[in-house]
């Protein structure tokens, strides 16, 4: 049996992947989402293994010393992580997986999993971007400015993706995204296998 596509959404936070992959895993509900950690607080709506795994610093610390974190990285004062065990269980029982990460985050599972479909979500331009993360109405005006410098530095990392995929109309992104899943699977030397 042909080990699941691993599918790795980043990009620039505020550029809608959340919005992106929700729509996406209604599209296609066979694909798995990996429900990552961290040390955020909830927001408004947000469940405790639905959207995250809510730990403490201490607990994350200990995920990490215990190797359970395929990845793990910073932002913007947090920490962020995918659990491991989760995500290879998925791909061996031949399922696809997606996990919805950062960029460095994205850049590290790479070095683990170079058979990856690497996809970046993209602004229609960097003012769109920035009325969407001052539309979302959770951040404060320093958050916002952190935010969007990240953002900057994250965009110039695109050429060591696989694809670009431009979130002008959610709807049309997951189309996008979809094809590509589609087209991977018809790979004969596709990368899962
Ligand atoms: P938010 O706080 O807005 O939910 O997420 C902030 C950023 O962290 C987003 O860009 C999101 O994609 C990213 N993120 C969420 N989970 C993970 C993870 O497990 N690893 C990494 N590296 N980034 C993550």
């Amino acid at each position: 049996m042909s080990k699941g596509l691993l599918i790795v959404l980043s990009g620039p936070s505020g550029v809608g992947k959340g919005t992106v992959c929700t729509a996406l895993r209604k599209r296609v509900p066979e694909l798995i989402y990996s429900v990552s950690a961290t040390t955020r607080q909830p927001r408004l709506g947000e469940e405790n293994g639905v959207n995250y795994f809510f730990k403490s610093q201490e607990q994350f610390l200990d995920m990490i010393e215990k190797d359970q974190l395929l990845e793990h990285a910073e932002y913007v004062g947090n920490y962020y992580g995918t659990p491991r065990d989760f995500v290879e269980e998925t791909l061996n029982s031949g399922k696809d997986i997606i996990l919805e990460i950062e960029v460095q985050g994205a850049l590290k599972v790479k070095e683990k999993f170079p058979e990856g479909i690497f996809v970046f979500l993209l602004p229609p331009s960097l003012d769109e971007l920035k009325d969407r993360i001052q539309g979302r109405g959770t951040e404060n005006q320093a958050t916002i400015e952190h935010r969007m410098s990240v953002a900057e530095q994250e965009i110039s990392l695109l050429q060591q993706y696989d694809y670009a995929v431009v979130n002008d109309e959610i709807d049309l992104a997951c189309k996008r995204i979809e094809s590509i899943i589609i087209a991977e699977h018809c790979k004969i030397n596709s990368k899962s296998k």
